[in-house]
């Protein structure tokens, strides 16, 4: 059995930590483009795609820190609800809102890729998608696993099952977690929606060509919280070391997999497992802190 996997642990290189998906005063999100920066450069994040609605949105002469990715999110209604991450974009893709509705995802996904972009496919739980639908995006990079708006405001914002959904047709799409971030702030019984969903890049530089050459190699590991230490593959045996969790799990999209928690409750910073040969075709790992909290490698594949 061979297993492949871009595994950036192993690789040389830094972490740069990123959100690809947030909101400003040019859509409708309650900070504006030049205070959504701030907040991100402040919170320590490396990189930032501001995604306004069918809009591309950015700062004319920016001279912060944090490096801005042009992104922007493009929403259909066309056999259901479809939102699509489009970033690195080089132009707005400027599509008629009338002729938008009647779009199939095939159709953005291939509008974003000729504008130079990339695609992620947005919080498929929130969008009550099936797998019916999400198996039509084939062409994406891979879809928000973790949407920290959507959890924070309707608690729908966890979507490993559609992920597996895809895995399991053996559609390679990698798993992002972002913000989302609309209201930047405190709520009545709702956190602040920014900086509780992200991913951790390697690459060398944190320019915008380095950042996404990685994130399309599958250079990152997404999280709500935790961190993962590393990822090494011994023969076919998979050892994964992170911070404290309370919970570590070897996740297949078929039968199998094994999911590991210290009986007495007790936070644990290491696993490892060996598949089992029979009918596993990949493993990802997701581990859980005790707020719940989690972090999802890359899909490993096996053949
Ligand atoms: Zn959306
Ligand atoms: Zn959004």
């Amino acid at each position: 059995m061979e297993i492949t996997y871009q595994n950036p642990f192993q690789k040389p290189g830094n972490w740069y930590k990123g959100n690809l998906h947030a909101h400003t005063t040019m859509s409708d999100g309650k900070k504006t483009p030049e205070e959504v920066a701030i907040r991100y450069e402040k919170a320590g994040y490396h990189f930032l795609a501001i995604t306004d609605h069918n809009k591309r949105t950015v700062i004319p002469g920016y001279q912060g820190n944090i490096l801005l990715i042009p992104g922007e999110e493009i929403d259909i209604t066309c056999g259901g609800c479809y939102h699509f991450i489009a970033i690195n974009t080089k132009q707005e893709l400027g599509l008629d809102p009338e002729k938008r509705k009647n779009m199939q995802p095939q159709e953005i996904i291939t509008a974003v890729r000729q504008a130079g972009g990339s695609v992620i496919l947005a919080h498929p739980y929130w969008s009550n998608e099936t797998i019916e639908m999400t198996k039509l995006c084939s062409g994406v990079l891979g879809i928000e696993v973790f949407n920290h708006c959507c959890y924070t405001d309707w608690g729908n914002g966890h979507s490993m099952a559609h992920w597996d959904d895809m895995l399991r047709l053996d559609i390679k799409v990698n798993g992002f977690a972002v913000d989302d971030a609309h209201a930047y702030t405190v709520r009545d019984f709702q956190p602040d929606d920014s900086c509780g969903g992200w991913i951790m890049v390697k690459a060398n530089h944190c320019t915008a060509d380095e950042i996404m050459t990685a994130i399309r190699s599958g250079d990152f590991y997404a999280a709500s919280g935790p961190e993962i230490h590393s990822v090494t593959i011994s023969e076919e045996k998979i050892t994964v070391e992170t911070s404290p969790v309370r919970s570590i799990a070897f996740r297949t999209p078929r039968w199998g997999g094994k999911r590991m928690q210290n009986a007495d409750n007790k936070m644990m910073t290491c696993a490892e497992y060996i598949p089992k040969s029979s009918g596993v075709r990949c493993i990802r790992v997701e581990c859980t802190d005790e707020l719940g909290r989690m972090a999802w490698t890359n899909p490993m594949w096996f053949s």
